[in-house]
């Protein structure tokens, strides 16, 4: 029950975004830089971000050489290349938007290692090159061999390594919380804590309803729920995928700087603070990862583990300080969601294992969208 003053100042929006990770907050700031002066409410269920934005490694990737491969086998050219685009807008704007010092920005570059098995993927570095210099303006991609011996890393197992000259690191934490103080600076209202639980919509706009029993209105409502989305729109087509990272204590001596993958990806590891922070291995056990909950499991953890003391730090004893897990959103094709669904009702979501880079364009493009 609302009293009269609530109902007056604190129900009636002109826009509501559902989720406040990195797609929410950017669609709420590029709100109101379109709307001066509109109300934009941000809702989100958990008192933390709870899905992908302040779970994630914290790189800011295009790609790598084995990955694009990969989604040249489902993917056009053009497709490709539009997408590796996107993910540099994204992050040029991410960048400008909140300043490098804030998000912990650097231009690390990053490495792939590749195995035996994967040496096909060197004869293509030339052709990935061409492909992507309309985009990037030099090479992306160049084999750094020579490296492998200073990183340390077992060559039973890594027979090459690529260097991507377009990729980076940044401090994922620093970079949510500088969004966070940058929507509040720009007057949008975010309130922690509370789910949503439906909506409806008439042809004034929609009414939010939420698991306090308090219900909002607005004119549009934005659904940034990434992996979430089918609860409030049941036939999108959107797949949770689960992540699991573990970060060890600090390692005397350690060697590595900078950002690296394997496995088509599937695999990252990143040297913070002195420690080696590692992830991904979703692939081990897809059918079991394809989940909503945020817990880790012995089957990925033990990967994690296996991989740092076979092949990244052989020969150096580590102890695992933290462990974690966050959901991203898969689906058909790699491209996220981003659409109009009633003449009320947007969705941007199901960003992959990108929307570090692509999360800020993704808002502005939702955005695009409202009239
Ligand atoms: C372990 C891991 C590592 C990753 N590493 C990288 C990386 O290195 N680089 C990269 O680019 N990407 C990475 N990603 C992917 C990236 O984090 C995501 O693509 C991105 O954060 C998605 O942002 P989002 O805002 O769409 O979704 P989310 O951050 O998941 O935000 C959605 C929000 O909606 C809220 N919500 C859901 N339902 C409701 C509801 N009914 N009511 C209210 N709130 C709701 C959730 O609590 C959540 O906070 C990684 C992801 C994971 C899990």
């Amino acid at each position: 029950m609302l009293s009269y003053w609530e109902q007056q100042s604190f129900h009636k929006y002109d826009h509501i975004i559902i989720g406040a990770g990195i797609v929410g907050l950017s669609t709420a700031i590029e709100l109101r830089v379109k709307y001066p002066g509109s109300r934009v409410l941000v809702l989100e269920r958990g008192l933390l971000p709870t899905g992908a934005s302040t779970k994630n490694a914290g790189f800011a990737c295009m790609g790598s050489v084995t990955e694009l491969l990969a989604d040249l086998r489902h993917m056009s050219e053009d497709e490709v290349v539009a997408l590796f685009e996107r993910r540099k807008r994204g992050l040029e704007l991410l960048r400008d938007r909140l300043g490098d010092d804030n998000i912990g920005y650097a231009a690390t570059g990053s490495h792939e290692l590749i195995s035996k098995q994967e040496e096909y993927a060197l004869d293509k570095i030339d052709y990935l090159n061409s492909l992507l210099k309309p985009v990037t303006g030099q090479d992306a991609f160049r084999r750094v061999d020579e490296k492998l011996t200073d990183l340390g890393f077992a060559q039973a197992h890594i027979t090459a390594l690529i260097e991507n000259t377009c990729e980076g690191a940044l401090h994922t934490g620093m970079m949510m919380r500088s969004l966070v103080d940058y929507a509040m600076q720009q007057g949008i209202e975010i309130k922690t804590g509370v789910e949503v639980v439906s909506y409806e919509e008439d042809a004034d706009g929609v009414t939010v309803y939420t698991g306090s029993g308090i219900d909002f209105k607005c004119d549009t409502l934005c659904i940034c729920t990434n992996a979430f989305t089918k609860s409030l729109l049941p036939e999108a087509d959107v797949v949770p995928g689960r992540g699991q990272i573990l970060i060890t204590k600090p390692i005397s001596g350690l060697k590595l700087k900078g950002i690296f993958h394997f496995n088509e990806g599937y695999y990252y590891f990143r040297e913070i603070d002195g420690r080696i922070l590692i992830g991904g291995g979703r692939n081990e056990d897809m059918q079991g990862e394809a989940t909503d909950e945020l817990t880790v499991t012995d089957t990925i953890q033990n990967k994690l583990e296996e991989k740092l003391r076979e092949i990244i730090i052989p020969n150096t004893p580590f102890e695992v300080d933290m462990r974690w897990a966050g959901i991203m959103a898969f689906g058909d094709t790699k491209q996220p969601v981003i659409q109009q669904f009633s003449e009320h009702v947007f969705g941007a979501f199901r960003m992959g294992g990108m929307g570090v880079a692509i999360g800020s364009l993704a808002g502005k493009e939702l955005v695009a969208l409202i009239n």
